[in-house]
């Protein structure tokens, strides 16, 4: 079964010099996604920062301020994509996806989580499109020129989007990049909905009935992102997905309950707004089908609960479906 994944943090790693070609102790390689099965995985660069300037994620040395890092982290994605050329290429439409699929190669779509980059300038929107930019999450989990992040605190919760965020979300739709709201306010998020002509996504998240977390999106959210045409697609972090007490124990995640999630998310979102979103290098529970190249397990598991029309939906028809959507092409 072919696979498509709205989210991977996998460009990190060619930012410190890692490989596609080989890439070990990764959920993601080029082997790994061949042997998964994949049709098309959508690269994040995820830009690391924080208000105080340190780097928020991963310890090592300090990284360089978000526009260089992005800059570095997109020049890293491009080599690359170069050295895989012959198994995989940059894809900007599903146009394109499908070409490449009738070649025999698989498909990378270029994302960014967190717009901070964008600072506040219009123009900047125009720039993530030139690079091949085709989805960006408006904030990761600090507040940026877009907007707040996803908060524990109700109120904080609660916060809407900026204008610039509002002005962005219009370019987006008018370019032709999807709006991502995972990590984002669940004020933000209602803003989205509010402001946008396109469907959107949540390209990392899972949902909130079955493990009360503020990554996770509410029946309200998902019943909102089904009836604009968007499309969810399932973290595989465990903490997203149950509760996590005891690390030791609790930081499995099994087919069986991705599989429930979905279930759910399909029956309150609808069949045609749900897929899979991994967050493959950027969580660290331990998986039941391992990594990227045991992702037909998962696929296996999804035959219990869904049809083999649905589980060809989620696997791979309602990414290609929304990207059409937004993308017009
Ligand atoms: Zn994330």
């Amino acid at each position: 079964m072919r696979i498509a994944d709205l989210h991977c943090d996998t460009i990190m790693r060619f930012y410190h010099g890692e490989h596609l070609r080989g890439m070990e102790n990764s959920h993601i390689s080029l082997e790994k996604l061949k042997a998964g099965e994949w049709m098309v995985q959508c690269f994040a660069i995820f830009v690391p920062w924080n208000p105080s300037g340190k780097p928020s994620r991963r310890p090592g040395p300090a990284l360089p301020p978000p526009a260089e890092y992005f800059e570095l982290a997109y020049q890293a994605y491009l080599r690359e994509m170069e050295l895989c050329k012959d198994e995989i290429l940059p894809a900007y439409s599903v146009e394109d996806v499908e070409k490449n699929y009738a070649a025999g190669k698989m498909s990378s779509i270029l994302t960014v989580e967190d717009g901070v980059t964008l600072d506040g300038k219009i123009e900047n929107v125009d720039e993530y499109y030139k690079k091949g930019v085709r989805m960006v999450a408006l904030t990761w989990n600090h507040e940026n020129s877009l907007g707040y992040p996803q908060s524990s605190d109700p109120q904080e919760h609660m916060r809407g989007l900026k204008p610039f965020g509002i002005d962005a979300v219009r370019r987006m739709n008018e370019l032709g990049i999807a709006v991502d709201t995972s990590h984002l306010s669940e004020g933000g998020f209602w803003d989205v909905v509010k402001h946008t002509t396109k469907p959107f996504i949540a390209s990392h998240s899972c949902a909130r009935a079955l493990c009360d977390v503020g990554r996770d999106l509410t029946d309200e959210q998902l019943k909102a992102l089904g009836n604009k045409g968007g499309v969810v697609g399932v973290n595989y972090l465990a903490g997203f997905l149950h509760p996590v007490v005891d690390r030791e124990k609790d930081d499995y995640t099994s087919v069986e309950e991705v599989v429930r999630h979905l279930r759910h998310m399909a029956d309150v979102a609808g069949i045609e707004s749900v897929a899979f979103g991994s967050d493959y290098d950027g969580m660290g529970s331990k998986l039941e089908w391992g990594d990227a190249s045991g992702q037909q397990l998962l696929v296996k598991g999804l035959e219990k609960s869904f049809t083999p029309d649905e589980i060809e939906k989620i696997c791979y028809k309602n990414v290609l479906r929304v990207f059409k959507d937004i993308i017009g092409k």
